[in-house]
Order: structure tokens, then sequence, then C-alpha cells
């Protein structure tokens, strides 16, 4: 399963920014996907309450923002956010476009009970 391997990375990620041993203080993990990043939200933390459960992180939430699809027109330059998903430029309606974000995946921030820790060099994967 897709989203298996994906709750992996950000547990790796986690993994990474927080001291050895891991504290049990973690509440949230907040994580950002773009609309068009292919990951199903339900799935994901089904998958990442699975893998956590008897660890230090058991009880630990994953916090998913989506994040909105942003094109950018061929023929007039302008860039917009599409929603819902037609990919067409709104401004002229030429549908020669680019997708400039929507696609990514990231790990945006750990937070404990009494810290947030901002977690940079995050991205899972932004693939084109
Ligand atoms: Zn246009």
């Amino acid at each position: 399963m897709h989203e298996l391997s994906v709750a992996q990375e950000i547990l790796g990620i986690v993994d990474q920014y927080l001291p050895n041993p891991v504290p049990n203080s973690v509440k949230f993990v907040k994580i950002n996907v773009g609309k068009l990043a292919n990951i199903l939200t339900d799935s994901l933390t089904f998958c990442y309450e699975a893998l956590t459960e008897g660890t230090a992180l058991a009880g630990s939430k994953l916090q998913i923002t989506e994040l909105p699809v942003k094109i950018l027109c061929v023929r007039c330059n302008k860039e917009s956010e599409i929603d819902p998903l037609i990919f067409a430029c709104p401004v002229c309606g030429n549908n020669q476009i680019k997708i400039i974000s929507g696609t990514e995946l990231r790990v945006d921030e750990i937070e404990l009970d009494d810290e947030i820790e901002p977690v940079s060099e995050n991205q899972i994967r932004d693939k084109e």
C-alpha cells in the first residue's frame, strides 16, 4: 500500500528531528499534502496510527493540511489556484498550463507538549 510507505517516510523524518530516545510528549505531526499528491488522507492516518502503536509516538496525531493546486498559464503567464480541479487558465480559458504546486508532500512541524519543533529539509517528494 502506497500510504504505508509514505507513513514510514514521515516517521523517518520525525525520528531525525526528535531527541533520542524519542520523547512520548509528541502531540501532533503536521504535514502538508498537495491536492495532486495522490494521497488518501484517511488511509495515511490509519497507517500512521498503526505504525506508531506501541511506540513513543503512540497517541500522537497526524495533522494533514491540504494545499491548493497552482497553475501557470502558458499563454497569459498568470498564476492561479484551481479549485475544483479544472485544468485550464481561469483568466483566459487556455488549457495549456503548467502545474507549479499541488503535488508536494512535506512534514511541516512536530508539536510536543511544551514546544513546537519546526522541521526544515523536510521534503518527502515533490514530483513534477
Ligand atoms: Zn491564461
